[in-house]
């Protein structure tokens, strides 16, 4: 299989990039390098089967492949929100590039969608049939929006010109390789721990997520690829925490003696969110299996490393 994925050298890319790689398979990593770095795919940089293209998802290019995984485009709220017309811009005029490229080559794409299709949810926890409560005016709505968007072509895509399309739905994930100033919560509670400092709670800490290892998330996304389903696919764990608990977990892991300093909730924040994944045990047979405190760890581990070097 010739692979194209988009986004290649940033958190979930680069391991994606990893597994397919250990497959034996051909990876072409694109990536224009906004929040990605190169150090993440540095590992199989001369490998035969592995080639890498500095390129924008928002001008078109021509390839020949059979797969595209398209996750191309900023995760964290601080960097989706640093040039939100930007993020439009990738969310929409990205993943149409990309539809076409597949249309033209017949390959078959996966969308990496997000859980933020569900805005700040009234109905929890959330199935894929939940059709969401987004800002559309908001703060948050350039990356909601966009992916929503997103999801939209690509259906129209199936349906007009029978294009081949898996559309994931990717709640909270973590893991290595997040970027230290990312702003995401548990990378931030890291790295204020292991510096000395407070641990910044955003509103009153009541809010909850659900925290999917990233290499759960990733033999999630391979699952939906190689199926005949279509999707979308919620693909996150849904063991649901307070970020207060978070807190309490990374204090406890690193330094009991840490504080928490209270900060404002940025507008839009969800106060709920916990993936219904019935669907992809059911049709990829597919589970999270990674605790969080596990997955703290290996993450506090990662992040050690990196600070002493
Ligand atoms: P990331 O920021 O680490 O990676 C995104 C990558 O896309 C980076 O390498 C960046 O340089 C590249 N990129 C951004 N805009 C681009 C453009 N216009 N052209 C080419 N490359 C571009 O984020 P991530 O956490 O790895 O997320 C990957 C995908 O998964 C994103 O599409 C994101 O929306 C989705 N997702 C992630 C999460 C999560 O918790 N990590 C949750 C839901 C959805
Ligand atoms: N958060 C926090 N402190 C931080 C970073 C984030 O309390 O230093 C909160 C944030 O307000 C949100 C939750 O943690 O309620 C998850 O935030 P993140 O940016 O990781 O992801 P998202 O909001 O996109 O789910």
């Amino acid at each position: 299989m010739r692979n194209l994925v988009t986004g290649g050298a940033g958190f979930l890319g680069s391991h994606l990039i990893d597994n397919l790689m250990k497959q034996g398979e051909e990876v072409i990593c694109l990536d224009n390098y906004f929040t990605g770095r190169k150090t993440n795919i540095s590992q199989w940089i001369g490998d035969p089967n592995f080639e890498v293209i500095r390129h924008d998802v928002t001008e078109p290019i021509q390839l020949e492949i059979d797969r595209i995984w398209h996750l191309a485009c900023p995760a964290s709220p601080i960097h989706y929100q640093m040039n939100p017309i930007k993020t439009s811009k990738t969310s929409f005029l990205g993943t149409y590039n990309m539809l076409g490229l597949a249309r033209r080559v017949g390959a078959r794409l996966l969308l990496a969608s997000t859980s933020e299709v569900y805005g700040d949810p009234e109905i929890h926890p959330q199935p894929e049939s939940y059709k969401g409560s987004v800002n559309p005016i908001g703060i948050r709505s350039c990356y909601d929006e966009g992916k929503r968007m997103a999801e939209s072509l690509c259906f129209d895509y199936l349906r007009i010109h029978e294009t081949e399309i898996r559309v994931a739905r990717i709640f909270n994930t973590y893991g290595p390789r997040m970027q230290p100033n990312d702003g995401r919560v548990i990378s931030n509670f890291i790295i204020q721990a292991l510096t000395g400092k407070q641990l910044t709670i955003y509103g009153d800490g009541s809010q909850t997520r659900s925290f999917c290892y990233v290499d759960d998330l990733i033999e999630g996304l391979v699952k939906l690829m190689n199926s005949e389903v279509n999707g979308p696919v919620n693909i996150g764990n849904p063991d649901t925490f307070t970020i207060q608990e978070v807190a309490n977990l990374v204090k406890h892991k690193i330094n009991p003696n840490l504080e928490f300093i209270r900060k404002p909730l940025p507008e839009d924040d969800p106060l709920q969110r916990k993936p219904v994944i019935e669907k992809a045990k059911k049709e990829l047979n597919w589970l999270a299996s990674t605790p969080l405190e596990s997955g703290i760890e290996k993450t506090i581990n990662y992040f050690k490393q990196t600070l002493i070097q």
